[in-house]
């Protein structure tokens, strides 16, 4: 039987982490950013190793060639592999943003910004999956991206990510709603961090903050892409279905309201949630400027399941129908 690239860099990424983790003493994932750094680098930069794991790891790095591989199947390989580790730990907060919305955010991506050449934020990049996945569609363009996190472990499996897909990102390890030393960017991708911001002193520099106790987080992060967004610019977020609906949204409302226009809602089907309260959906902003009109409509669509080839063709459809309309 014919193992498929996937497969067999699933099958490297995962023994190898085995082997180092065991000898390392440390978390899957701690280990599997180790083998990346071998990898990337070309040879086995831990010193504490024994000659039999070294010469085991040796042998399967030589095995295969990464060069050989496209970037999506080294992006989806690792994916898989992170998904096991994170199973030896679950952290809510820590989800990695699935496939079907990435392509979906990349879809969006390539046909809102139209620049040939632009500069795209991640501002919770996470493990770099939103991220790699919506630059693997962004054919023909150039891009300089830039990814904030404030976990070290999933900022080291990003950097390794991107390192092994040769995408180059700039990162930041950082709590992104601190003041941010970046340019303005083109765009803003962000799968975002849902629950309330514990730091009452940093969120009083924002416009959102709550009147009493703490901001939730997903507004702040809003506020801070769009100060750090050109004017015109494009933000997709992945929002909680409920946004609008919480007794901090009236602020939030008003804040969009005079910052930016609201593109679109793209709700994700509630199959992908197994707690259907928390349901997310997609939402499209474009940041005021003096050129831009607000759209004649917004731009509203139930997503069906990926597998729904015919509904999903027909959603995209709509989505260009309204492209051409609304922005020429
Ligand atoms: N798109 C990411 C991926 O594909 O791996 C997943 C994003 S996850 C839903 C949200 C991320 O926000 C988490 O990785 C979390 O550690 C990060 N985060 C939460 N609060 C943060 C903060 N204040 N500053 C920076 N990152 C934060």
């Amino acid at each position: 039987m014919k193992i498929s690239p996937v497969e067999q860099l699933y099958t490297l990424f995962n023994e190898t982490s085995m082997a180092l983790q065991e000898e390392l003493d440390c978390t899957f994932l701690e280990a599997l950013a180790e083998t990346g750094e071998n990898l990337f680098h070309g040879s086995i930069i831990q010193e504490e190793l024994s000659e039999l794991t070294v010469k085991r790891l040796k042998k399967q790095y030589e095995e295969i060639n990464l060069e050989q591989y496209s970037k999506e199947d080294i992006r989806k390989a690792y994916q898989l592999v992170i998904l096991k580790g994170m199973k030896e730990n679950v952290q809510p907060n820590h989800q990695m943003t699935p496939d079907s919305v990435g392509m979906l955010v990349g879809y969006l991506v390539e046909k809102f910004v139209k620049q040939p050449s632009f500069r795209l934020l991640d501002p919770a990049v996470g493990t770099g999956n939103l991220l790699t996945t919506v630059l693997n569609q962004q054919l023909h363009k150039k891009i300089e991206s830039i990814g904030i996190e404030i976990d070290d472990i999933l900022i080291k499996l990003a950097y390794i990510s991107s390192n092994l897909q040769q995408h180059p990102v700039q990162l930041f390890n950082q709590d992104s709603l601190l003041p941010l030393f970046i340019d303005a960017v083109d765009a803003v991708i962000s799968d975002l961090p849902v629950g309330y911001y514990p730091n009452d002193v940093t969120s009083a520099s924002f416009e959102l903050k709550a009147k009493e106790g703490h901001t939730y987080s997903h507004h702040l992060f809003i506020e801070q892409s769009i100060r750090h967004t050109k004017p015109e610019g494009y933000l997709f977020f992945i929002i909680p279905n409920g946004l609008f609906e919480s007794e901090q949204a009236p602020e939030l409302h008003e804040f969009l309201k005079k910052n930016s226009n609201i593109q679109g809602i793209l709700q994700l089907p509630l199959s992908m949630f197994k707690d259907k309260n928390a349901a997310k959906s997609i939402l499209i902003l474009q940041k005021k400027g003096n050129e831009i009109q607000a759209p004649k409509q917004v731009l509203l669509a139930q997503l069906p399941t990926i597998s729904n080839a015919v509904e999903m063709d027909r959603i995209l459809r709509k989505i260009d129908e309204w492209i051409k309309e609304n922005k020429g």
